[in-house]
């Protein structure tokens, strides 16, 4: 979560750090706050609440010259989003920046209260100026103040300090938060994302645990958490930010949702045969693993978790491997028992999903024979740090709330099922099945994608609800997680799944005609069971809006919408009817007057535990 930027230049850094942070709003973006040493080693800091447009224009309005600052846009964890709170903090000459939470800000703020400081925010983040302000009394350099302090933190932080009194350079520490140092000629910058410094480089190093560095405008030197200095690799970066514009939509999150039948594309381009997944697709070595996996326990979060929940069906009942998911934060911090030969899947769009992380390192030291992740960026923390890594190809993904990026992970899921299956049964004759069914996915996404139309008309009669039921069975459940989840992230109605058997077990007695019930209901060997829910639901009174194949024979009538979805081969059912339930999701929102791309309380990249 929160963006960071910042930079040690010749030129004027003002535009560069603000255009960074709007690249990153996505991260966070309750408010946003920028600091610049001027030419008389004054500093000049601007802080406004709300989003990097509210900076940008504050900016505007009063120039900020100066080649050295640091910039950040806020997704709050401690203290009310405000002016005051708002990042960078500032203790005597020292200015900070900071992406995470510092657990053991409460004794810290003591010690250093006790000391004299006075805090003028809420935040944990303040501790950090006061500490290394105070560090750097004992120190000869920032760098030494910041080393030791770092040894004081608990929790996770991506950090960056200036000293306005010697503006020459920034220093810079990663633990459990992201950062990318960018590379320039004359001129270096740092950001917890490269996509906030693909205007002024491709040429990136990325930090690893424990690191802190000094960047000048000629130098970047860094040491590791032992405090012995470092080489870290620098990577060429063919990122692009594609996602600057909005073409001719009028939401990030509907362009992602049109953008999907190309991004399944880009994610199956190169890695089928006419009958079989290529080994390659998951990296070196993925072969020689894959035929030792006896089990598979896949991590994830939110939508990530929701991927992972459809893809257990598919690797138990196509796959012929053993599966279990399990939520991160839950995964990390109980003792699980560790099947042999298992394998860990994690599953995250941006590759920094910090409970992802953490459970992946955690499985290091438990006994895996080997770790693969899902994701989608490159470079991440998650790919750098699995033994396999399948990159879903998905682009950009700007809308808080996860489209293309959960589709294109299903898309990665199903053809680690093939990978695996091969190995367990799964004939050749199936494989071939599937591969078609995979390569028939981007034109049935758009001929799903035309019930736009009457996926808004029916969007009206959600105007005025506050609650709704999603209903599923078998890998089709998931799925009904996931709309459910979409409809609360950007709509605020409250949105609850149930897998339909479990109706009878208390739900149905939430069921009036207030309650809106969301049906996905794909013509599979389960239907008629659904039906069954169906009819249970309706007796009681309640409205149904069910997404059928159209062989499933559902009417509508006055207590139940239809809408009619394309006859699919089941492999890929969970991810078209994905399609029906985001756009009802989009469409209930404009009608509700959110902020579709950028929901209340909520930020992309979960970097914050
Ligand atoms: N914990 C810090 C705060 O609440 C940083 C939050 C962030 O990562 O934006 O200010």
């Amino acid at each position: 979560m929160c963006g960071i930027v910042g930079a040690v230049a010749q030129r004027d850094v003002v535009d560069i750090l603000v255009e960074g942070l709007r690249r990153l709003e996505y991260r966070g973006y309750d408010s946003a706050g920028v600091a610049v040493v001027g030419t008389a080693g004054e500093l000049q800091r601007l802080r406004r609440l709300g989003k990097v447009k509210e900076l940008a224009d504050a900016v505007a309005a009063q120039p900020v010259p100066g080649g050295t600052g640091i910039a950040h846009t806020r997704w709050a964890t401690h203290g009310e989003p405000s002016e005051r709170n708002a990042h960078p903090h500032v203790s005597g000459n020292i200015t900070v920046v900071h992406n995470g939470i510092i657990e053991n800000h409460g004794p810290l703020r003591q010690a250093l209260q006790a000391k004299g400081y006075v805090f003028n925010s809420d935040t944990d983040t303040e501790v950090i100026a006061h500490l290394v302000e105070d560090e750097l009394k004992k120190a000869g350099s920032l760098l030494a103040a910041v080393q030791n302090a770092v040894k004081q933190f608990s929790g996770a932080y991506g950090t960056v300090l200036m000293d306005k009194t010697d503006p020459s350079h920034l220093v810079v520490a990663r633990s459990g938060s992201p950062l990318v140092i960018g590379l320039g000629i004359g001129e270096n910058f740092i950001a917890s994302d490269q996509l906030a410094l693909l205007p002024v480089t491709r040429r990136f190093m990325f930090l690893e645990e424990g690191d802190v560095a000094e960047i000048t405008r000629q130098s970047v030197t860094v040491y590791d958490k032992s405090g012995v200095q470092v080489e870290r690799a620098v990577v060429e970066s063919n990122a692009s930010y594609d996602a600057g514009d909005k073409g001719q939509y009028r939401h990030f999150m509907l362009k992602e949702i049109y953008e999907q039948p190309s991004a399944i594309n880009n994610t199956l381009e190169g890695r089928l045969s006419n009958d079989s997944v290529l080994d390659e697709t998951f990296g070196n070595g993925a072969a020689d693993l894959f035929k030792k996996v006896k089990h598979i326990q896949i991590v994830a979060c939110g939508t990530s978790y929701h991927s992972g929940m459809v893809a257990r069906y598919w690797l138990e009942s196509l796959g012929g491997i053993s599966c279990n998911v399990e939520i991160a934060s839950e995964f990390r911090y109980r003792k699980s028992f560790v099947q042999p030969n298992s394998l860990l899947v994690s599953i995250s769009q941006s590759g920094e999903t910090a409970d992802t992380l953490a459970a992946l390192r955690m499985a290091k030291e438990a006994g895996y024979i080997g770790s693969l992740t899902i994701c989608n960026v490159a470079g991440s923390s998650l790919v750098r740090e699995s033994d396999l890594a399948f990159m879903t190809r998905a682009g950009a993904e700007i809308g808080v709330a996860s489209t293309k990026a959960f589709t294109t992970q299903l898309v990665g899921l199903a053809m680690l099922t093939l990978a695996i299956g091969k190995y367990n049964g799964l004939t050749a004759a199936q494989q071939q099945e599937m591969v078609t069914a995979l390569r028939s996915l981007p034109a049935k996404l758009e001929e799903t994608l035309t019930l736009a139309t009457s996926i808004e008309t029916l969007a009206e009669e959600f105007a005025d609800k506050h609650h709704s039921l999603f209903l599923g069975r078998g890998d089709q459940y998931p799925i009904a997680m996931e709309g459910a989840l979409k409809l609360k992230e950007i709509s605020y109605i409250h949105a609850e799944a149930y897998a339909a058997g479990e109706l009878k077990h208390g739900p149905l007695a939430l069921i009036d005609a207030d309650m809106p019930i969301i049906v996905v209901a794909p013509n599979n060997e389960l239907l008629e069971k659904l039906q069954s829910n169906v009819e249970e639901v309706r007796a009681r009174g309640g409205i149904l809006y069910v997404f059928a194949d159209i062989d499933a024979h559902f009417k509508s009538d006055a207590t139940q919408r239809v809408v009619n979805v394309p006859h699919v081969h089941p492999l890929i059912a969970p991810i078209i009817y994905t399609i029906p339930l985001q756009l009802l999701s989009y469409y209930v929102a404009i009608i509700k007057g959110t902020d579709v791309d950028q929901p209340r309380n909520l930020a992309k990249s979960v970097t914050v535990e």
